[in-house]
């Protein structure tokens, strides 16, 4: 086992030992010390130092259970290794962003060049569209909760620009982060956003047209798949807009928020 994957281990382990005794593990100074001499190891093996990013401001806001088994989970992520080319390529994980309280959390697919620069999914064009949609709902940003199957953005070898779709095993092995994610958030309802997110929340591949505007479920918690922002922003067609809008009127019925009159009239 090479150090990284040992580190996280050992740092698993303690997070398990804290949080069944209620105690926080400690270390001898000896061990600390120890630590301290294999930390070399990690920069000759060219692996990026983990950034433990704090936990968002909106996480900071709410139930303390939550925020801090939130933020466990973050911090493994931030030192993650099991997908190495993307450890290794990746400016940051992108972790999730929101309330941990919210009732809606949507899922899209990886992060990408804008995200992986910034820290935050669904930052870059499409983010913005999907902002759009959320505040078209009724909701500020803050209050739903914004995750991706994937917390590295995919790697794109040869390439300094553009982005490229996970792969099911790179979805397979990041799947169990965004497990806890939604464990721990409990949302009444998930938003699957597009083809790829479907594929790594249910394992199934199916064309979109067949997919979207239908209740599903992941895990008991209904989900409602849905065209990806991006998706809209390469076909401004109005119908396929005006599909999306729909499958969010769904979303607001089933959480019974009233919808006025506007809201039923609106185009994205
Ligand atoms: S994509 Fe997920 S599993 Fe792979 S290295 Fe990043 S955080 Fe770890």
């Amino acid at each position: 086992m090479q150090f990284p994957q040992a580190l996280e281990t050992v740092l698993q382990t303690l997070e398990r030992l804290r949080d069944e005794t209620g105690h926080r593990p400690c270390a001898s100074r000896t061990v600390l010390d120890a630590l301290e001499q294999i930390a070399p190891a990690r920069v000759r093996e060219n692996i990026p130092e983990p950034k433990i990013e704090p936990p968002s401001p909106d996480l900071r806001r709410t139930d303390g259970n939550k925020v801090e088994k939130l933020a466990a989970i973050q911090g493994r992520v931030a030192g993650c290794t099991k997908c190495p080319n993307l450890a290794s390529s990746r400016t940051q994980t992108v972790f999730g962003v929101g309330n941990p309280d919210a009732e809606i959390m949507f899922v899209g697919e990886a992060p990408g060049a804008d995200e992986d620069k910034q820290g935050e999914p669904f930052v870059g064009r499409a983010g913005q569209l999907l902002t759009k949609i959320i505040k078209a709902m009724g909701f500020p940003r803050e209050e739903v909760y914004i995750a991706n199957v994937l917390k590295c953005r995919p790697d794109t070898p040869g390439s300094s620009y553009g982005n490229r779709p996970p792969t099911p095993g790179e979805m397979q092995t990041c799947r169990p982060y965004l497990m806890e994610q939604i464990d721990i958030i409990k949302p009444k309802v998930l938003v699957a956003l597009g083809a790829v997110a479907v594929e790594g929340l249910l394992g199934t591949r199916a064309p979109m047209r067949e997919l979207r505007g239908r209740w599903d479920s992941f895990n008991g918690t209904p989900l409602m798949i849905t065209y990806h922002p991006a998706y809209l922003l390469r076909n401004q067609s109005p119908s396929e807009k005006r599909k999306v809008w729909e499958d969010m009127m769904l979303v607001l019925e089933r959480l019974e928020k009233p919808i006025s009159e506007k809201q039923r009239n609106y185009f994205l």
